[in-house]
């Protein structure tokens, strides 16, 4: 979806990754196929680019350093993605510009859960530091005999331990922050989450205008606290008094954002794109309202012909449709903007 906006700006696209089958590979002008830790592959890549940007955060620092050593452009810096990394750093971080978010303590050993729960209130979820996403690498403690099982669900590995958030609702921020310095969010959506993965995202979120005032604020100080430039998304959960936590960050265009293309003057892609570019920044009204539904697993298998007419298809061109794997979108438009 990166590649295909760029392309409709005019930019020839290369695309680096392992994978010798990846979707973004399809519609770029060169795929560069080799492993995150060959630097001669990475570095002829770099030079053969004017600025490199990424859409995945779990992407090794060696790799954006070896990028970063050829003093091509890279977008998003090392920062968004260093801090992103890992769930501890990213919540000091967090608080440490003002943004709430659960309770949590560090967890390095098994025998620290115990102690840990007890100060949370007895029930919380268990993340890996690094690595986890859609759920995967979490595990729910909701009582002392949990702990063995989740400590083995994580695979023993380094954790923060958060403290259950008895939300009302969860929304997400997608924020833009250009080089140079110019930002522009988008109205928050819904999100309803299937088994911690994004199932649904629908605008408008049924808050006040108040809370989404305040969730974009939170979310331009964490771009302009990173120094980020590119997309950014900032989910929240929303308390029954409209209070926010927000509950981590990825450093790029976000699933909660995938229907900002059909439903506003500009969509997430398109707005990364210009960010990275140095271009000014799109116009991100919201047009219609709208709702984006996951295909996940054989979901994703779907009859085009099934499709109603205000609905819009998006499949992402993976082979093989496996259980709890995002295989494509429908944004429908459910008819023009009335808040
Ligand atoms: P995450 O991978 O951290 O985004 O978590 C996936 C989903 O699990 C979230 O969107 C929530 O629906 C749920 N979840 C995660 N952490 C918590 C928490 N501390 N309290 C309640 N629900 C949570």
């Amino acid at each position: 979806m990166l590649a295909s906006a760029a392309s409709q700006l005019g930019f020839d696209v290369h695309v680096f990754c392992p994978e010798d089958d990846a979707p973004a590979a399809r519609v770029a002008m060169k795929h560069w196929q080799a492993d995150y830790d060959d630097d001669d592959a990475l570095s002829g890549f770099a030079r053969a680019c004017d600025v490199v940007t990424l859409e995945f955060e779990n992407i090794p620092v060696s790799a954006v350093e070896a990028i970063a050593a050829t003093g091509t452009p890279l977008h998003p810096g090392a920062k968004s993605l260093a801090v992103s990394q890992d769930r501890a750093d990213e919540k000091a971080f967090l608080n440490s510009i003002g943004i709430a978010t659960a309770d949590y303590r560090t967890i390095d050993a098994e025998t620290d859960i115990a102690a840990a729960l007890s100060t949370l209130g007895g029930k919380g979820v268990l993340k890996t530091r690094r690595d986890g996403y859609d759920g995967k690498g979490q595990a729910w403690l909701k009582a002392e005999s949990d702990i063995s099982v989740g400590w083995q669900a994580v695979g023993g590995a380094p954790c923060v331990l958060e403290a259950a958030v008895a939300f009302e609702r969860e929304i997400s921020v997608i924020v833009a922050r250009s080089s140079s310095g110019e930002t522009a969010s988008w109205a928050p959506p819904r999100n309803v989450h299937e088994e911690g993965i994004l199932a649904r995202s629908i605008v408008p979120s049924g808050l006040s205008l108040e809370v989404e005032v305040e969730a974009r604020r939170q979310a331009v100080s964490l771009v302009d606290a990173l120094g980020h430039v590119g997309v950014l998304a900032l989910e929240f959960f929303v308390m029954a008094d409209g209070s926010l936590i927000a509950n981590e960050f990825a450093p790029r265009v976000h699933n909660s954002g995938h229907w900002t293309p059909e439903a506003c003057q500009t969509g997430q892609f398109e707005q990364h794109i210009r960010a990275i570019a140095g271009w000014k920044l799109g116009d991100t009204h919201r047009l219609f309202d709208a709702e984006m539904l996951n295909l996940i697993g054989k979901a994703g298998l779907i009859d085009p012909a099934m499709l109603a007419p205000n609905e819009t298809l998006t499949l992402y061109g993976k082979r093989e449709a496996r259980a709890g794997r995002k295989m494509g979108h429908i944004t429908t438009r459910l008819g023009p903007r009335k808040d």
